[in-house]
């Protein structure tokens, strides 16, 4: 695909979803090793990570490892 064809296509979808509000809802992943941009289909809107999955899962493991690891005399 023709280069200037392709930015001019990619500021029509960012200006969609600016008008219907579905640009409030892309996020980046609050993981600082992942960093990936994802869409928030939560109803509240709080969705941190890409995955709960993945991102969600290693951040509560961490944690709950600082929390064992803080609580030996
Ligand atoms: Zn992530």
């Amino acid at each position: 695909m023709d280069a200037a064809l392709a930015a001019l296509l990619a500021v029509a979808v960012v200006a969609d979803a600016v008008a219907d509000g579905t640009w409030a809802r892309l996020k980046t992943c609050r993981e600082p090793s992942c960093r990936w941009a994802f869409y928030d289909h939560s109803r509240n809107r709080r969705r941190t990570w890409c995955s709960m999955d993945i991102c969600g899962n290693r951040v509560k493991a961490r944690a709950s490892h600082r929390r064992r690891t803080a609580a030996r005399p």
